[in-house]
């Protein structure tokens, strides 16, 4: 497995195997690796076949992340992260510097941000406004980087990865994105990096999110309800986990992102759930 960190070394490997005719599977990654992330390299690998090749990025992108957000928290551990990708056989990690993605940004001389317009506005987009603009950016320099033919974006991220399809279409991009299940731990919760920062109460408390997804559900039980009488029953379930703040859960249509005011199987339910400073996000179909 090979550890790149240089913007042209990677863009020359990627030539390299293109002129070979090695088929490439993208997984961009801020690292911390678990069973989530790895499942979305076991995607890659089954699509471009054994003799095709798989790059993993590691690089916690700042300009995704708000001022008062956790980015010098954000959980680190790139010597584990190279440990799980060699044992799940990634052939490349591509591990950039700052510097390396954007060159002179503090001295105001890196000025290109790539926007989607419409489908970034609600839920992540409006409790961080900053956020996708930043996603969007980087996802862009690391097509271009990478230069893959197919690229794996979890469901957990449901909104992230519309607006990655979104911008592939708009851009033409010359790659196909394909979108992997969530990961769950055991008990329900959705797997994901951030859940390191729960105390032992808040990770007990912190299954309201999936439970809430069930909550939904059952509720339905196959029935059109409309999106406000669901809402205002899901707040009363949630109050019920003491630690957990809601920021909010709203239902859509999954590819169109549109709000949904009558709510029937099929419908898209997602949320963001606060314990403390973390903020937790959950979706699935109901
Ligand atoms: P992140 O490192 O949080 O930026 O996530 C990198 C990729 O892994 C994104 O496409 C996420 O949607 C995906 N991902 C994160 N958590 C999970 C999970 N529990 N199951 C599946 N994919 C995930």
């Amino acid at each position: 497995m090979r550890i790149v960190t240089s913007v042209v070394a990677m863009q020359r490997q990627a030539r390299l195997w293109r002129r070979r005719g090695a088929r490439v599977g993208f997984v961009p990654t801020m690292g911390y690796l678990h069973a989530g992330h790895l499942s979305l390299v076991r995607e890659a690998r089954r699509r471009v076949g054994r003799t095709g090749k798989v790059v993993v990025s590691i690089y916690v992108n700042p300009t995704q992340f708000g001022p008062k957000e956790d980015l010098s928290r954000y959980p680190r551990d790139f010597k584990r992260d190279c440990q799980l990708c060699r044992a799940t056989g990634v052939d490349l990690i591509f591990a950039p510097s700052d510097a390396e993605m954007y060159p002179r940004r503090a001295e105001g001389l890196y000025s290109t941000y790539v926007v989607e317009e419409v489908l970034g506005q609600g839920m992540e987009g409006a409790s961080r406004p900053t956020h996708f603009r930043g996603v969007t950016t980087v996802v862009a320099k690391l097509f271009n980087i990478v230069q893959p033919e197919l690229a794996v974006f979890g469901a957990k991220d449901w909104q992230q990865a519309a607006i990655v399809k979104r911008m592939v279409t708009d851009l033409n991009f010359p790659l196909r994105i394909v979108v992997a299940p969530t990961i769950r731990e055991p008990d329900g919760l959705a797997m994901s990096s951030r859940n390191k920062y729960l105390d032992a109460a808040q990770r007990a408390q912190a299954t309201i999110l999936s439970r809430a997804m069930a909550r939904a559900r059952s509720l339905l039980k196959g029935r059109t309800v409309t999106a406000g009488t669901l809402k205002a029953e899901l707040r009363r379930f949630i109050v019920a986990a003491t630690l957990a703040r809601l920021d909010y859960v709203e239902f859509f249509e999954p590819e169109t992102l549109l709000p949904a005011v009558k709510v029937r199987r099929g419908t898209h339910m997602a949320l963001a759930v606060f314990f403390g400073k973390t903020r937790l996000i959950d979706n699935g179909s109901l």
